[in-house]
């Protein structure tokens, strides 16, 4: 999902935001062991944290449970309703950025080669030439399991060196069984809370990405998408190929602009985000497309996202320990702060 950019539609720009992560006021989980754990992690610090082999524990959850939850640390997900979704929910836009920003070069921005895997000076100098920081090139990520196989596979016969973040992805593509030939699922990302990104601000985002795993993962969706694109008329094609072009999307790549047509125009009810100006169409026209979409798209679990609002969050998120931060390892269910407690799933 774009920043937002400086540009002729009127929709806000939101740039960088603090490289300090920000997250929730951790509750330690009984089943953990208490203080006991938090001293021994203290204790073996990095060493406890980067040594370990243990598969990552990857729980289960719906929109509400993640809009309302703050990531301390990369927290993975399989999403409720298609678990072949898996939701990652980074720390901060940073560490999003860093796992995630080579891959958005290889698969879909502008203004770089999608075959081969760029360097650490030539993807700088992309994310430098697009305007952007390691932070803002995208608030959220989505990839489908295939070209995430591509990547890494690419990458490695490169021998392009991959940072930290992005070692951990692979080893959790490697565990989900993604990293061989006709795998199917879909990685949906977004930002913890903080800085630019207030908490609704990652319901907006999540709901945007949401959009997309269904788009990769239920043939018949991918389908309809297709064929909307097929039924608007050039000028509208134009109209949403010009908007995702000034967001840094590859307008030369037909199936990434009718994906992010039905995620903007469908899932993305933010103006900050998209709006019918930054079409130049009016707000009737924009409603016209939207219903006739909504009217005919076919009945599964994305369908009631479609119409129905974004989850409430709570207006503040609050902070989490650094020192807890490192106990959670994927565990959403474990540490994470929510609204009303802690909740299983
Ligand atoms: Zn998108």
């Amino acid at each position: 999902m774009g920043a937002r950019r400086g540009n002729e539609d009127d929709t806000i720009v939101i740039r960088r935001i603090s490289a300090k992560p920000v997250g929730r006021r951790s509750v330690l989980h009984a089943g953990l062991g208490g203080a006991a754990t938090l001293l021994l992690a203290a204790g073996f610090g990095a060493f406890w944290w980067e040594g370990r082999a243990k598969p990552m524990p990857i729980g289960t959850a719906t929109e509400t449970e993640i809009d309302q939850t703050q990531p301390c640390t990369n927290i993975v997900t399989y999403l409720a309703p298609d678990k072949s979704v898996v939701v990652i929910d980074f720390p901060s836009l940073e560490a999003q950025g860093l796992a995630l920003d080579r891959v958005a070069a290889f698969v879909e921005k502008a203004s770089v080669p999608h075959n081969r895997v760029l360097d650490d000076a030539a993807l700088n100098a992309a994310i430098a030439a697009s305007g952007d920081t390691v932070a803002s090139y995208y608030y959220g990520h989505d990839y489908q399991a295939a070209d995430l196989a591509r990547f890494f596979a690419l990458a490695q016969s490169e021998s392009i060196k991959l940072n930290p973040q992005e070692l951990w992805l692979k080893r959790l593509l490697r565990q989900l069984g993604w990293l061989v030939p006709g795998a199917n699922g879909a990685i949906i990302t977004l930002p913890a809370a903080g800085g630019d990104v207030p908490p609704e601000m990652r319901a907006v985002i999540l709901r945007h990405e949401i959009s997309h795993g269904a788009f990769y993962t239920v043939p018949k969706y991918r389908h309809y998408v297709e064929q909307f694109w097929a039924s608007l008329t050039p000028d509208d094609r134009a109209a949403f190929t010009g908007f995702l072009g000034r967001q840094g999307y590859d307008t030369s790549l037909t199936e990434l602009m009718l994906n992010e047509t039905q995620a903007y125009l469908i899932f993305t009810r933010d103006p900050r985000f998209f709006n019918a100006g930054a079409i130049g169409k009016t707000d009737a026209e924009i409603s016209q497309l939207r219903e006739g979409f909504i009217a005919n798209m076919p009945n599964f679990w994305l369908t009631p996202l479609a119409s129905s609002p974004l989850p409430t969050v709570p207006v503040a998120m609050p902070a989490c320990p650094q020192k807890q931060a490192m106990l959670i390892t994927g565990k959403r269910l474990c540490l994470c702060y929510r609204t009303g407690g802690l909740a299983s799933a």
